[in-house]
């Protein structure tokens, strides 16, 4: 029987152990699926919001929503709403715009986005065209009653919390099968790039493949290749530490149902409800401002007293240029990071475990499917990053030096310099970003950014006095009827808790 050998137990390495396992040994055990995990070092313990796509992923191994939300303490994600990333309005009022999940249509029309750029625009866009923003204003859930898990009326993703994310996966991954060994790694035995076996606090292991999920330390994948597989995003991505802290709720608050992203004076901070707390988090930029001067900023941001215990993290932000060489896959943090701005992680796991077992054929891999595997993982990496980008230079912020120098990045984002010209004279639609590799930020989530951050197109097309009334008075219509519709988010969250009678429909 063939062996794969997982290192690390934190969010990768478990979500990685699981898909394995259900992938291989879903009808019997053809493949044995082992984990690695040191007692003497911590995870990272953050990552804590999702996109939609985690859904496929719980789906993909046969997890039911409501188990899972409960013992995360997890919360529904329609959103992220930013603040603060351009300048004040003259009258004072900060900048505030939402990258929501969904867009609506625009029936008998060009599409809705060109219609709103012709129109009078009442309403900023986002308020316009989704009916997840107007959720999210109400703080509601896109669940009706009876939805079934999973489903919805438009889409969503979940804030959870990581510590009990990876113990959720661990029980669900043990109780299926996968072995669970609890020691320290201390030297990874290889010729070439191949490793032959590690040894740790509890004996030596073989394998045929080895899954470095080790996080920033990157473990294994660092014994087979060198400082050369590094790619660098340091000269577009100017933030490379975190600050961050947990705050209990106070009786009554009620959590919200999207993810707050507040920009500060060198990068931005989030914040994120859970069923029983919120995560916050300053990403910032160790250029412009040392850890103590961010803490002091977040601190106050946050109005917390000068008693409470701040965590510090640096990040690596960059991407392997081969996650898989040898024999070896890294998947997580080991393979790179993007800073968490639309918490991609979560989703980069997932798409490189599932890549794994796509590409992977256990007779001596292919060098094609080795290289097909690490350039779609490259390229994927390498959209996101211009997609976070792309929050940053449209700021018009010139109040700290951060904000002053951050449109510098864009000289190292050729793409995506090319695709701000054109979307000066024309909509960004579908087919400006249809050669994408990971879709998962398609041309909907450009918009909401582009409009958001106000970076219009001129666009030379005749129209007359209100000709799109009616498409704008349909879709306010849609969204009324939407928030009548649904539950609320507290109502969600007493559902899940049991303390009301509501049980989910599995599919
Ligand atoms: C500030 C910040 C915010 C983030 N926010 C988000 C977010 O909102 N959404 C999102 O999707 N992602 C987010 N991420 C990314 C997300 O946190 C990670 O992708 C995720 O936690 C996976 O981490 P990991 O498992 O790769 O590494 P880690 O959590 O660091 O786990 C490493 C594991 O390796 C083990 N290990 C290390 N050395 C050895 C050894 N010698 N022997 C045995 N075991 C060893 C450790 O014990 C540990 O179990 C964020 C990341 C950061 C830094």
């Amino acid at each position: 029987m063939n062996t794969i050998t997982i290192v690390g137990g934190g969010t990768s390495g478990w979500m990685t152990a699981v898909l394995l396992n259900q992938a291989y040994n879903k009808f019997g055990q053809t493949v044995k699926v082992r984990l690695i995990e040191s007692p003497d070092i911590d995870i990272v313990g953050v990552g804590e919001a999702t996109v939609p796509a985690i859904k496929d992923f719980l789906q993909a191994v046969g997890i039911d929503e409501m188990d899972f939300m409960k013992h995360t303490n997890a919360t529904i994600k329609t959103g992220i709403l930013f603040k603060n990333w351009c300048a004040p309005s003259k009258d004072g009022q900060v900048h505030t715009y939402m990258h929501p999940f969904d867009q609506e249509k625009a029936e008998k029309r060009l599409d809705v986005a060109t219609s709103w750029l012709l129109s009078e625009r009442r309403k900023p866009y986002d308020q316009s065209v989704s009916i997840a923003h107007a959720l999210a204003q109400k703080n509601l859930t896109p669940k009706v009653m009876n939805s079934k898990s999973f489903q919805s009326i438009v889409p969503y993703s979940y804030h959870l919390d990581a510590r009990l994310f990876g113990q959720y996966l661990r029980d669900y991954a043990c109780a299926k099968g996968v072995e669970r060994i609890e020691a320290h790694v201390s030297s990874v035995n290889s010729s070439g790039n191949i490793i032959d076996s590690l040894d740790t606090t509890k004996g030596t292991f073989k394998s045929d493949y080895f899954i470095d999920c080790t996080g920033f330390r990157s473990l294994l994948i660092s014994q087979v290749d060198d400082d050369s597989n590094w790619h660098s995003y340091r000269d577009s991505l100017f933030c490379d530490r975190a600050v961050t802290v947990q705050t209990p709720h106070e009786a009554g608050y009620s959590s919200k149902s999207y993810t707050e992203s507040y920009a500060l004076n060198a990068g931005w901070a989030w914040k994120i409800d859970l069923q029983n707390r919120t995560g916050n988090g300053y990403v910032y930029s160790s250029r412009y401002i040392d850890s103590k001067t961010a803490e002091n900023e977040f601190r106050n941001h946050l109005n917390l007293p000068d008693d409470i215990q701040f965590n510090h993290i640096e990040m690596k932000v960059g991407r392997r240029k081969q996650q898989w060489v040898g024999n070896c896959v890294s998947v997580g943090l080991s393979s790179g990071f993007i800073e968490p701005l639309e918490s991609t992680g979560l989703h980069l796991i997932y798409l490189a475990a599932r890549f794994f077992v796509l590409h992977n054929n256990f007779s001596g891999n292919s060098q094609s499917n080795i290289d097909n595997f690490n350039l779609t993982m490259c390229k994927t990496y390498d959209e996101l990053k211009d997609f976070i980008v792309l929050h940053y230079v449209l700021s018009d912020r010139k109040d700290t030096e951060f904000w002053r120098d951050v449109h510098k990045t864009l000289d190292f984002c050729p793409e995506l310099s090319k695709r701000l010209e054109l979307w000066k004279s024309k909509v960004c639609e579908f087919f400006d970003v249809s050669d994408s590799t990971s879709h998962m930020f398609s041309d909907t989530s450009y918009r909401y950014i582009l409009y958001g951050m106000n970076y219009f197109p001129e666009l030379k097309i005749p129209t007359i006095d209100g000709e799109f009334e009616d498409i704008f008075q349909y879709l306010d219509e849609r969204k009324k009827q939407a928030c009548n519709a649904v539950l609320s988010h507290s109502d969600f969250i007493n559902k899940i808790q049991g303390k009301s009678n509501f049980v989910s429909v599995k599919l």
